[in-house]
């Protein structure tokens, strides 16, 4: 019955993972998957979360049914912490949002309610970009293709590329944007570049879906909405998916949301229905478990403020290991010029010059970087960083 399917290849950077946990040598450097790890190489259990769990075990109520749009107290929750306190566009009314598996489950909802609603709609993603979002925007039905994005030579954002290619898109071309943490070039756009985004989003009338990952890890947890807060005071509509994943350190829980910026509160109420209705006839329900504990963090000050104390952490200490990589490399290669890895945020740096070495590097240095060059930061520590830089160094000059 079967027999016509065909093999899957697997996913590159989880075979690479794979790889690097079998790989026997103790110096092993893993800079190819986008986990954070602590100064100690291990996935940190956030001291926040591990209260909130003390919380949501004790609680003796049985394990029912979520909503379709998943726990309310949550949704509320999220939309404070991504639009703000204060935000016009909630009092209004006019933001739908529900709980979804992860942030993939946000993307895979979102861009099902857009195929649907939008069939003659093309969609544009980044050049380059996190893979799976071409997997999910085609899985959806949609034609996917690249928007100019980063400068593979100059090794930069191209912002004149990017704005000039999007101020020539149709009207209601999806556009798949990162506000903040570009996976994987950790290239952002500074607040007057996003102004520039926002203005021709609303003259060309296009559909942005957002993909937030990695709040908190560029410059802080409110200054890395600055673009989404712009885009809901313009009065544009958009769609927002989130991940809790790396921030509440929680990838197993499968903790995300979709939201929806609605030009008001009664079409906002259609577009949740639709959003219900779209989680129905797939999972129909997202797990509670994770999202109660991103939930009681949000809501209890005294957590959320040592979840925001802890964010701040792991911000710092990817700040300070990209900072030491590039002195380590700067020492051990004067000839080039690394100033571009100063310009990057977030979980990762991209150096394409390093793509094509990832071979040698994995298996004359023990350093695990995936093909296209992307390295996630967050691997590194004290213990690695100068041999990591030697390693690209030598590899470099060979
Ligand atoms: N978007 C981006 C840009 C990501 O990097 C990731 C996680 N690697 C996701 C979405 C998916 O998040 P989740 O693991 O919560 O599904």
């Amino acid at each position: 019955m079967f027999e016509h399917f065909t093999a899957y290849a697997g996913d590159p950077i989880l075979s690479l993972q794979l790889a690097y946990r079998d790989d026997p040598r103790p110096e092993k450097v893993n800079l190819s998957i986008g986990l954070y790890y602590d100064e100690q190489g291990r996935i940190p259990q956030l001291e926040s979360v591990q209260q909130a769990r003390k919380t949501v075990l004790a609680s003796t109520e049985p394990s029912v049914y979520l909503p379709m749009s998943g726990n309310p107290a949550y949704c509320r929750a999220v939309q404070r912490l991504l639009f703000g306190e204060n935000s016009p566009a909630l009092s209004e009314g006019r933001v739908a949002t529900i709980q979804t598996v992860g942030g993939s489950g946000a993307l895979r909802v979102g861009a099902d309610l857009l195929r649907r609603f939008f069939p003659d709609s093309q969609a544009r993603i980044s050049d380059p970009t996190w893979d799976n979002h071409r997997a999910i925007l085609e899985g959806a039905g949609f034609v996917v293709q690249t928007y100019a994005y980063f400068d593979y030579e100059a090794q930069r954002l191209n912002f004149d590329a990017m704005a000039k290619e999007l101020d020539q898109l149709p009207a209601r071309t999806v556009v798949l944007m990162h506000p903040c943490c570009h996976n994987p070039t950790g290239a952002d756009l500074s607040a007057a570049q996003w102004d520039v985004v926002v203005d021709i989003i609303k003259r060309r009338e296009l559909l942005p879906f957002l993909d937030l990952a990695y709040q908190g890890l560029a410059e802080g947890l409110e200054a890395d909405t600055y673009f989404i807060r712009a885009l809901a005071a313009s009065g544009a509509s958009f769609l927002l998916a989130n991940s809790f994943s790396k921030i509440f350190s929680l990838y197993g829980e499968r903790c995300g949301a979709l939201s929806m910026v609605c030009a008001n509160a009664e079409e906002a109420q259609r577009v949740l229905g639709q959003m219900q209705q779209a989680v129905r006839r797939n999972y129909s329900s997202p797990p509670a478990f994770g999202g109660s504990l991103v939930q009681t963090v949000l809501d209890t000050p005294t957590l959320r403020a040592q979840w925001e104390a802890e964010v701040e952490t792991m911000r710092v200490r990817m700040h300070t290991m990209r900072t030491r990589l590039y002195e380590g490399l700067v020492q051990h290669h004067p000839a080039y010029d690394w100033s571009f890895l100063l310009a990057q945020r977030g979980m990762f740096s991209y150096a394409p010059v390093l793509g094509p070495h990832m071979n040698r590097l994995i298996k004359e240095h023990a350093v695990y970087i995936i093909d296209s060059g992307r390295i996630c930061v967050a691997g590194l520590n004290e213990q690695n960083v100068d041999r990591t830089a030697q390693a690209f160094a030598t590899v470099l000059k060979a």
